[in-house]
């Protein structure tokens, strides 16, 4: 019975994911320059005409006004329509994987939360602190409520590792370069996510967003994309370390990397 739902509640989900996308996009836009996040409705922002609702549907606007604004003819954003499928998709993956229950809304908040810390941080530079009391709050309630698959003192080892790990690179960093190597927003941010992630999870989604970085660093360097300061936002490479991990869970519990890694790499039989 439930079976046969299934494609309606995918279908419901995909709907559910493009219209929070389209919201994250108001918080991305609003949070950082304390405006009001519900009031007053979005406006164009090359001449200020308020956007009519049937021009506010999540990426199907986009697409039916050429990405340009109907009064100005100013171009919008592809980030727009681009944050709208990236949370639609993702929640149907997140979907497939932890099915209708609490966890799946535990973790969907939770990635959400990432997708927003992601842009706000590579336009400003900065974790705003309400999302890390969001992340906090619902890490609170999760635990309390026992809607994780570990147990608080894994919470707790998940919480030294991911926070404790990054708060001594960036201290070794900070040492080494004579500047600020790792901003305190992204020890925090570390700090709520080792808490949903416990031990195991942490080094993995540490370990992917190194590379991550890494990877960004050079595209970055070789675009000429990195100002005087050599400045490079990590709290992106934070979160896209951690929704892999998250999206590489197997449907059954543990995780498509780790499972391959022991599997392949640890016991000698790499590829074959
Ligand atoms: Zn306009």
């Amino acid at each position: 019975m439930i079976k046969d739902l299934y494609p309606f509640i995918q279908a419901y989900a995909l709907i559910i994911g493009l219209a929070i996308g389209s919201f994250l996009n108001v918080i991305i836009y609003r949070l950082p320059h304390n405006k009001s996040i519900v009031r007053p409705r979005s406006k164009c922002t090359g001449c200020g005409t308020q956007i009519a609702w049937y021009d506010n549907i999540p990426v199907l606007s986009y697409i039916l006004i050429l990405g340009k604004c109907r009064n100005c003819k100013a171009a919008i954003s592809i980030r727009y329509p681009l944050i709208e499928l990236i949370c639609g998709l993702m929640t149907i993956m997140l979907l497939s994987i932890y099915g209708l229950s609490l966890e799946f809304i535990v973790i969907l908040l939770l990635c959400y939360m990432l997708i927003a810390i992601t842009f706000i941080d590579v336009d400003h530079f900065i974790i705003p602190n309400e999302f890390i009391i969001f992340g906090l709050a619902i890490s609170i309630i999760a635990h309390a409520f026992k809607l994780l698959p570990i147990s608080i003192l894994e919470g707790v080892y998940g919480i030294l590792a991911f926070g404790g790990i990054l708060f001594i690179m960036g201290a070794l960093g900070t040492w080494a370069f004579r500047k600020e190597a790792l901003g305190f927003g992204d020890i925090k941010l570390g700090l709520v996510l080792g808490s949903f992630l416990g031990p195991e999870l942490s080094l993995l989604a540490l370990f992917l967003s190194f590379i991550f970085a890494a990877f960004m660093s050079i595209i970055l360097l070789l675009a000429k994309e990195v100002g005087e300061d050599h400045m490079i936002p990590f709290g992106p490479s934070i979160a896209t370390g951690t929704l892999l991990t998250i999206l590489t869970k197997t449907v059954g519990g543990g995780n498509h990397i780790i499972n391959w890694y022991f599997t392949n790499m640890w016991t000698g039989e790499y590829f074959f």
